[in-house]
């Protein structure tokens, strides 16, 4: 667990889409399986990706603080060098602070889980307690569909599971971030 990539950790898709876009993620296991610094031109090659759109992305992190270089001048050219490292300990901090979020979350999911029965729309996606989908009469305020209990404790369990998981791998980020 503890060589786990920080990629595969919860929320971390989502986290990177948001910061740098959807290309981000594969950038990040590159960087990570690199194990030190690297240039923009190395990850263009093997993103297969334009020099400018990966400088775009890595501008991007370096602006959150997750990825940091350091500029030299080649001798030769005159031109700027550029070498990246990704910052895991910020990382970390950053993901620490989206898990706890979705902690908080998860955990009003199970309770409210567990305080009601849930009625769901067969045509539609809506979900309703049952008190509420009583003054219905069962049948869906949204679409007019017949709404029925899904009372499935399997939801619950699965909810459990996501929180078990988020508790572990926020001692695993804690440990990095240090
Ligand atoms: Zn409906």
């Amino acid at each position: 667990m503890s060589q786990k990539s920080i990629t595969e950790l919860f929320v971390v898709q989502d986290f990177f889409d948001i910061v740098g876009g959807k290309e981000t993620i594969e950038l990040i296991k590159i960087c990570e399986r690199k194990r030190k610094a690297f240039t923009d031109e190395e990850i263009s090659k093997k993103m297969n990706k334009k020099v400018t759109e990966i400088r775009a992305i890595l501008n991007k992190l370096h602006f959150r603080g997750i990825a940091t270089y350091q500029k030299s001048r080649n001798q030769k050219t005159g031109w700027y060098n550029y070498t990246w490292e990704l910052n895991k300990p910020r990382i970390a901090e950053l993901i620490i602070e989206k898990q706890k979020e979705y902690l908080i979350k998860l955990n009003e999911k199970k309770s409210l889980e567990a305080e009601y029965y849930f009625f769901d729309c067969k045509k539609c996606s809506e979900r309703l307690p049952f008190e509420i989908a009583a003054e219905y009469r069962f049948i869906c305020p949204a679409c007019g569909g017949k709404m029925d209990t899904l009372n499935d404790p399997q939801m619950q369990k699965d909810t459990i599971k996501k929180i078990k998981k988020i508790e572990e791998e926020l001692i695993i980020l804690e440990k990095i971030k240090e």
